[in-house]
């Protein structure tokens, strides 16, 4: 029995562990809506339970597909030294440079970005309705990925320095305890970006830049607090899981000086301003007069199997948390 509950406790704190968490990227998506011009806020607006919820999506889709992982990062570091001019930006490049194998195994973040504008580019010209609120909510997710530190470090989840599950600790726990409470999400208007690739790339080395200290601060505060405050236990579903006790969680917060506030509105910024660029580049169509709006039987076949498999709990692929 204590096996039993052992291994379901194993099993709830992995699912737990999200980039951003379910919390952080629902938010982010959500918030982001807010920040669009007139044009496009009214559509958006009316479906922004849908691109809240759906946030989430290619999360769970880690636990179906293998090639979904490497979208999620880009383990930038493996490349040499900041800012990395080893890499080349353009995907054939790095390719031809470094082969297809080892760009997917260190992740793909910053292309995946672009492929995703150029899709929902395509959906806006198309006015597709369907087409266009699910690549918008997945979009968002991928472009909050990017903007997180240990997004952009191979030492993603403090495994080669002893600190195992500071990963959900800054993208999860940080925002689950506090954005509520203490985050300022007055945020300017979406912008449309000229250059969306050399954007993304500015935001993910930014993330790289901060991986050290994201590192370096839970270490520091873990020597100097005492350790039998540093975690506690929260009632989850039920469950007794070990968490980051709050006075651990606030105390790194303020060590870091607003970095996960800065991150997340950064990200709630950058994300309407992908949607607006999109819709920019496809011409402005007009949002009143969509086709699609219902999603078909295979897209709602999708978004079904994406909660099985997820629900199932065991990601296929590497495991990024
Ligand atoms: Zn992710």
């Amino acid at each position: 029995m204590k096996k039993f509950v052992f291994t379901l406790l194993l099993v709830l704190a992995g699912q737990q562990c999200f980039c951003w968490g379910f919390f952080g990227h629902k938010k982010i998506n959500y918030l982001a809506v807010f920040l669009l011009p007139p044009d496009m806020m009214h559509f958006y607006k009316d479906n922004i339970q849908f691109l809240s919820d759906h946030a989430v999506d290619p999360d769970m889709r880690r636990y179906a597909i293998p090639e979904e992982g490497p979208r999620h990062y880009i383990d930038i570091d493996h490349y040499g030294t900041y800012p990395y001019n080893e890499l080349p930006h353009n995907y054939d490049s790095a390719v031809a440079k470094f082969s297809e194998d080892t760009v997917l195994a260190y992740g793909i973040v910053p292309w995946w970005v672009q492929t995703m504008l150029w899709r929902l580019t395509s959906a806006f010209k198309e006015k597709n309705q369907a087409k266009i609120l699910k690549l918008s909510a997945e979009i968002g997710h991928y472009i909050a990925d990017a903007h997180v530190p240990l997004h952009a470090s191979h030492n993603h989840n403090g495994q080669f320095t002893n600190q195992n599950g500071i990963h959900g600790f800054w993208e999860s726990r940080v925002p689950e305890l506090l954005a509520d409470k203490e985050f300022d999400f007055w945020i300017a208007k979406a912008e449309h970006i000229k250059n969306p690739g050399q954007f993304i790339w500015a935001r993910v080395l930014e993330s790289a830049a901060a991986a050290d200290t994201v590192l370096r601060f839970e270490k520091e505060l873990t020597q100097s607090f005492p350790s039998d405050l540093k975690y506690s236990f929260e009632n989850r579903n039920g469950i007794t899981t070990k968490v980051y006790s709050t006075s651990f969680t606030t105390a790194y917060n303020n060590k870091l000086l607003g970095m996960v506030e800065r991150r997340m509105q950064q990200s709630i910024f950058a994300i309407a301003s992908f949607w607006y660029t999109a819709w920019v580049n496809a011409g402005q169509p007009d949002l009143k007069t969509l086709t699609n709006k219902e999603f078909t039987s295979e897209e709602l076949k999708e978004f079904e199997e994406l909660n099985t498999t997820w629900k199932k709990g065991k990601i296929v692929g590497r495991e990024h948390e």
